[in-house]
């Protein structure tokens, strides 16, 4: 029996009693009970993002978050058109790896990962290629935890007639996005990040015009996201092949615990108050934030290695000793270590986590090389 932790990475994450026990039987997959349930979750989606059941509409795609964005990228971008992408971390670098696979024109733009992406940076590139007809960018970067401005870029892209897509995964449910006033087409996010459920499928979140012009695009079966949505219209919420019905059954109750806690404004003050409090407790205890405050999202903060003969392993394992398990870093020009704060993970958490850690750097004289 694996030793019990909080984890403290973006996702899967800790998720609460409820949700667990929600996956305590085995539900039917095309039972009429089962689609209702499918049918309200896209729609609590839709509210969540501000947005109408007339225009937009919820699909959700079985596998994890990166199902759903390959499903945006390779079933509504045709050959035709030119994909741009705007690039700061792992995330936005995927996407472009997907264009590559499906053989989408795509320009890239890609900026240091330790900056957020720009308004002008975006039209710049924009200006230079007057044939782009798809914009897509990250809104958190959890490669880093940097919060790009989508507001102050998608308004400004889609009023040029871009088609625009943003990955929200890491954010969406944590951070109050309103999609309609930001002008996003597509947002793409997963049932095991800021919603609080377990891994087991993505959403996509769509402009119906747009998803419904996309239809025959696809260039697999069963990423086609046009497919999945006709079917899920025409059929009350069927999805076309088997469903991860327990994770389906966690993810409404995460939606319920999500609205009792006083939905995502509330949500997304605990987030910001665990990171705040986080950064501020290693920062005291001689850890260095790599992201520029301004740009820290509430999700995820990256440290930077206190030393040259940092042993993250080791720290890894004493902290997982202790309960907890962190992130490794995945930037190049920097060695960092990350941890989450999303989840059930509250204030008392990060307390004692810091407190843990605190403990580590006693014992090991982390504290004194930092200062070298
Ligand atoms: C988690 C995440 C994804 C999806 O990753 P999966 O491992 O496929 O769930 C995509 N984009 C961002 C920004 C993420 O944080």
């Amino acid at each position: 029996m694996v030793k019990k932790y909080l984890l403290l990475t973006p996702g899967p994450l800790t998720t609460s009693e409820k949700v667990k026990g929600a996956m305590d039987f085995d539900y039917c997959t095309w039972d009429d009970d089962y689609k209702r349930i499918t049918q309200s979750f896209r729609h609590s989606l839709l509210d969540l993002a501000q947005v109408s059941e007339k225009e937009y509409s919820a699909v959700p795609i079985q596998g994890s978050g990166t199902y759903g964005v390959e499903s945006v990228i390779s079933s509504t971008i045709s050959d035709n058109d030119k994909l741009f992408i705007a690039i700061n971390g792992a995330y936005g670098k995927r996407i472009s790896e997907m264009a590559d696979v499906y053989g989408i024109k795509h320009v890239d733009l890609v900026v240091d990962e330790r900056q957020p992406i720009t308004l002008e940076q975006v039209t710049k590139v924009l200006d230079e290629n007057p044939d782009v007809t798809h914009f897509a960018m990250i809104h958190c970067e959890t490669t880093t935890g940097i919060l790009n401005p989508i507001e102050e870029i998608i308004p400004k892209v889609s009023d040029r007639g871009v088609i625009t897509i943003v990955d929200a995964m890491s954010s969406f449910g944590g951070v109050p996005i309103d999609m309609k006033a930001n002008k996003i087409d597509f947002l793409i996010s997963s049932s095991n990040k800021c919603i609080q459920g377990v891994p087991g499928f993505s959403f996509v979140i769509a402009r119906r015009s747009i998803l419904e012009a996309a239809k025959g695009i696809a260039r697999t079966l069963s990423l086609d996201l046009y497919d999945q949505y006709a079917e899920m219209e025409r059929n009350n919420g069927k999805w076309r092949f088997t469903s991860p019905t327990h994770v389906v059954h966690a993810f409404a109750e995460a939606l319920k615990e999500l609205n009792e806690e006083g939905g995502v404004v509330a949500r997304h003050q605990r987030y910001v108050n665990n990171q705040k409090h986080l950064a501020a407790g290693m920062e005291e205890l001689g850890f260095k934030v790599l992201i520029d405050r301004k740009f820290q999202s509430p999700i995820i903060t990256s440290f930077i290695y206190p030393s040259d003969d940092f042993d993250f392993h080791k720290f890894y394992q004493e902290l997982k000793e202790d309960g907890f398990v962190i992130y490794p870093g995945k930037i190049s020009q920097v060695p960092t270590f990350r941890i989450g704060n999303i989840g059930e993970v509250y204030d008392e958490d990060i307390t004692k986590l810091l407190l843990a850690v605190k403990e580590i750097v006693d014992r090991t004289n982390l504290q004194l090389k930092c200062n070298e």
